[in-house]
């Protein structure tokens, strides 16, 4: 490649909180349009906003996580702009003061390709806090406007451009959003418009230092999209370079169906936004004292988690990974873990069971019957020996039926492991009777065929009987 790509993207990610940034109507998506909305969010003359203390703290907290410089002074700015998703005629953002910069994110795992990442970290220039604009539809020559998404919490991550490629690109997407749903800081559903991003990318001679003309993409609503969208793009602009083309900066568009980018805008027509302080809006202190407080009130991020599975319970940094993918998931697995004899056991039938449960029966953890509680107790069950790993399975499944607990199901249908001595010795007496010609050949030096045999015994035991109790008898009846 003669070209290196250069990227840093501009990430928008709704905050999740009960009411809107400057106004107390329902941050809520799905409602019917035009329901949320009041005086403040509608723009009308004369009415004050006041700030959302819980988007404002959130923010802080994405800040932390991210390892930025949390702002002793900040402010809210108006931002002019004559759109009709915006009634008030600006938005209130933040310019130069916003509440987070300098921070990094560390990249791990693997691309979107499935190829190793270099061990990286992209920088984070700042996160600030502004309000959402309404939800623009169009249809048949005519367009609608949903009011109820203007003025909701939103807030924007700029990160430098560390980025080298569509994999990384992918990579920093995955590890903000996890970082993001950790901290409780919002839900970034992206087909919810939740998390919404831009991508800067140029190209430059390999080896130069000097950036090149950067070319903006907008219209990105998936991370998929985001990975094909930098690929065509870097493709594009080398095609450009190699024809001796002069690039110009440029805002474009991503169509996917195409998969291809369109211009939508070049520099000439940027706009002039007209920041200046939001007259309506206290400026934000915060003191020493009140950084640490939000500091001691982070939640343990997977990374940490992560390394506490790996060390507390004597999982896999595979099986931790599985485990932490996702916050639910975590929050089910330490709920068992902690009621259970042996939380490994746990974590295997969580990550080969209960996983492959929810998905062949395309159903979420909340609505599933298995409870965490219910999930310990099966695997004490087998931890004591009181059923087989095998039996454990078919209580499994009833569980996952009925919802039941695992000791019922097992005294109901009388599946306890069978461990009384003299049921295993008349057990393997009748396997033994059954099956002369096996018995001759393990006798003449077949040592293999006394699997079969364990095998004829569990059957005649409808698969109760406890297995190492079984050899151990078959060979002192084989032997003797
Ligand atoms: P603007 O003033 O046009 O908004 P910024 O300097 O604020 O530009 O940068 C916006 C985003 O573009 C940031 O994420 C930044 O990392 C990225 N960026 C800046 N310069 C380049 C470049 N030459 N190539 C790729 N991305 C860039
Ligand atoms: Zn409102
Ligand atoms: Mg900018």
């Amino acid at each position: 490649m003669k070209y290196e790509a250069v990227i840093g993207l501009e990430t928008h990610i709704q905050v999740r909180t009960r009411s809107k940034m400057f106004c107390s109507c329902a941050n809520r998506f799905g409602d019917e349009p035009n329901t949320n909305v009041c005086p403040v969010c509608m723009g009308y003359p004369g009415v004050l906003p006041s700030p959302n203390r819980e988007a404002i703290r959130a923010t802080v907290r994405a800040g932390l996580l991210t390892g930025c410089e949390i702002a002793r002074f900040s402010k809210f700015d108006r931002k002019s702009y004559f759109y009709p998703d915006m009634p008030k005629n600006y938005q209130i953002s933040q310019y130069d003061l916003p509440f987070c910069s300098r921070g990094a994110i560390r990249l791990s795992g693997t691309g979107f390709s499935g190829a190793p990442l270099p061990e990286k970290a992209i920088g984070i220039t700042r996160i600030h806090l502004e309000e959402d604009v309404a939800k623009l539809t169009h249809f048949g020559g005519a367009s609608g406007v949903d009011y109820n998404r203007a003025g909701v919490p939103l807030m924007e991550v700029v990160s430098e451009p560390d980025m080298r490629s569509a994999d990384e690109a992918y990579a920093y997407l995955t590890c903000l959003k996890e970082i993001m749903q950790y901290g409780g800081i919002g839900d970034c559903d992206m087909e919810k418009g939740q998390m919404r991003c831009d991508v800067n990318i140029s190209l430059r001679p390999a080896g130069a230092t000097e950036f090149g003309t950067k070319i903006e993409l907008k219209n990105l609503n998936s991370f998929r999209a985001v990975h094909r969208a930098i690929d065509y793009e870097i493709w594009r602009q080398a095609d450009l370079l190699d024809r001796g083309v002069v690039l110009q900066q440029e805002t474009r568009g991503w169509n996917d169906d195409s998969g291809e980018s369109y211009l939508m805008r070049t520099k000439e027509s940027a706009h002039d936004y007209r920041y200046f302080p939001d007259p309506d809006l206290m400026p934000v202190v915060f003191s020493d004292a009140d950084i640490e407080e939000f500091r001691r009130e982070l939640p343990e991020m997977p990374e940490a988690k992560r390394a506490r599975y790996e060390r507390d319970f004597g999982l896999t940094a595979y099986d931790a990974g599985v485990l932490t993918a996702d916050r639910e998931l975590a929050q089910w697995f330490e709920c068992a873990a902690e009621k259970a004899k042996q939380p490994k056991l746990v974590a295997n039938w969580v990550i080969s069971e209960l996983l492959a449960a929810l998905s062949a029966e395309k159903t979420t953890l909340e609505q599933c019957r298995v409870k965490p509680g219910a999930l310990a107790e099966l695997t004490d069950l087998i931890a004591s020996g009181a059923i087989s790993g095998k039996i454990g399975k078919e209580v499994f499944a009833v569980m996952l039926a009925e919802g039941r607990s695992p000791k019922s199901i097992v005294e109901e249908r009388g599946l306890s492991q069978v461990s009384d001595a003299g049921a295993i010795v008349q057990l393997v007496s009748e396997a033994i009777e059954a099956n002369p010609r096996q018995v001759g050949e393990y006798r003449a030096g077949n040592a293999k065929i006394l699997q079969y045999l364990v095998g004829q015994v569990m059957k005649l035991s409808r698969g109760r009987a406890n297995p190492q109790l079984v050899v151990a008898e078959l060979k002192k009846q084989l032997d003797g």
